[in-house]
């Protein structure tokens, strides 16, 4: 089955509103089986729409869309759709009487526009809408189905899980072709070197293999398709792939699926009964805000310091006046003392140190941007390993809290 979704509104084109109905749509009709070939997003515009629905339902088997369901007169979906297929509206007194009755409940009397909301084209299958005044309908004509529903997405949803979801579960029968995926999450390598790691595994004829570059980290995302009866076998595929995977990334894979980097360390450092404590330079407390993301993160996260200054290097966190003249703030020397400082500060078991050149500005030939050090203290000694980032600020930052998390990983799961 052929699908695709067309939304409506101008807000959408403007920019002003971030199309979420579409991206929720999609993964409803993706989790069914169903492939999603379009997304057209339209204004509120009579022709315009007329020509999107005129192809959409041309070359597509199932074409739902959002919006233009309200009482104003540029809400046109259900007229176009009646249209396009040749449907006549018709009246449903049910509706009516439904959204005669979301006004009394208001004490409010309904508009006339308002009753424009109760007429369908033809033969069409009423979805009611309790949150909202605007209906919505399964209209199915010549082996076609459109599936309008309306723009708000907090009336949009709920009608979609209770009439819609079951009708296409339907349509596409018990034994539809299903998506299995996977997400295998990596850290410290590029696309294009990962890619050569991967090599053949990206064309195996039995799944999909697709590279998603994310800010600070690369997702493996794996897709085997079966039908309910073969599904064992698309685990078992999923399942080979992903220790192919990891006998050749080693400990570069760091999770799957909706695991995070900050969530595997919290874990490790909660089963070791380790606490941790941060003192950052270049992240400026994203490290630490990082760490107490995590529920229940106060059992191992014991609090940090954002020395940004040298001052406060030397001043909170001990950090000497020879090392910072002798080396400067970014350097190995001075990341050991800041991870130092915090931890005998702190009493923590483990402290981790961030200082480097985010960048645009600040860098030399000898200090390029993106040079970073990340120190790293135990009771057993203290070391700081360094790394080059590329990228803008915001990415240099976000790197370095990921390297800053791995690197504590590695130590606690790794045995480096
Ligand atoms: P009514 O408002 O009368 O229910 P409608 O079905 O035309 O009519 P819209 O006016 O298109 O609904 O949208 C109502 C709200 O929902 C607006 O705030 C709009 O920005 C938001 N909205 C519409 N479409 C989407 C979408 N695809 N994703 C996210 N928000 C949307
Ligand atoms: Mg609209």
């Amino acid at each position: 089955m052929k699908a695709e979704i067309v939304s409506t509104g101008t807000e959408l084109l403007l920019g002003e509103t971030l199309n979420t109905s579409t991206h929720y749509l999609t993964g409803k009709l993706s989790s069914l089986g169903i492939e999603v070939d379009y997304h057209t997003t339209v204004g509120d515009n009579s022709q315009r729409l007329e020509q999107v629905l005129h192809k959409a339902i041309e070359r597509s088997d199932l074409l739902i869309t959002t919006g233009g369901l309200g009482p104003t007169a540029d809400d046109l979906t259900k007229e176009l759709v009646a249209k396009v297929l040749d449907l006549k509206m018709e009246k449903d007194s049910v509706s009516l009487e439904q959204i005669k009755q979301f006004f009394d409940r208001r004490k409010a009397p309904m508009p006339s526009s308002n009753e424009k909301q109760a007429f369908f084209p033809e033969g069409s299958k009423i979805l009611p809408n309790p949150i909202g005044t605007a209906p919505g309908a399964i209209i199915e004509k010549g082996g076609k189905t459109v599936i309008i529903l309306p723009g708000p997405p907090f009336e949009m949803e709920p009608m979609f899980n209770n009439y819609v979801w079951p009708e296409l579960a339907r349509i596409v029968g018990p034994n539809a072709v299903r998506m299995n995926e996977r997400v295998i999450k990596v850290f410290g390598i590029g696309e294009s070197a990962l890619e050569k790691v991967l090599d053949e595994l990206m064309n195996l004829p039995n799944l999909t293999l697709a590279l998603l570059a994310k800010r600070a980290e690369m997702h493996i995302r794996l897709v085997a398709r079966s039908t309910k009866i073969t599904s064992g076998e698309a685990l078992k595929a999923l399942d080979e792939v992903e220790e192919e995977i990891r006998r050749r990334l080693g400990n570069k894979v760091f999770g799957r699926d909706q695991e995070t980097m900050v969530g595997i360390v919290g874990q490790a450092l909660n089963s070791q009964n380790l606490t941790i404590s941060t003192a950052e330079s270049c992240t400026g407390g994203l490290l630490g805000a990082a760490f107490t993301q995590e529920p229940g993160s106060s059992r191992f996260y014991l609090g940090g310091v954002v020395s940004y200054s040298n001052s406060l290097k030397r001043g909170i966190l001990g950090v000497s006046e020879e090392s910072l003249k002798a080396f400067g703030a970014v350097s190995e020397e001075v990341a050991k003392e800041m991870a130092e400082g915090i931890r005998s500060k702190t009493g923590s078991n483990l402290a981790i140190s961030t200082t480097g050149i985010a960048g645009p500005d600040g860098g030399s030939d000898e200090k390029p941007v993106g040079l970073v050090y990340i120190g790293f203290a135990t009771s057993k000694g203290v070391h700081a390993q360094k790394f080059q980032f590329y990228g803008e600020r915001e990415s240099v930052r976000q790197l370095t809290v990921q390297a800053a998390l791995n690197e504590v990983r590695l130590r606690l799961l790794c045995k480096q």
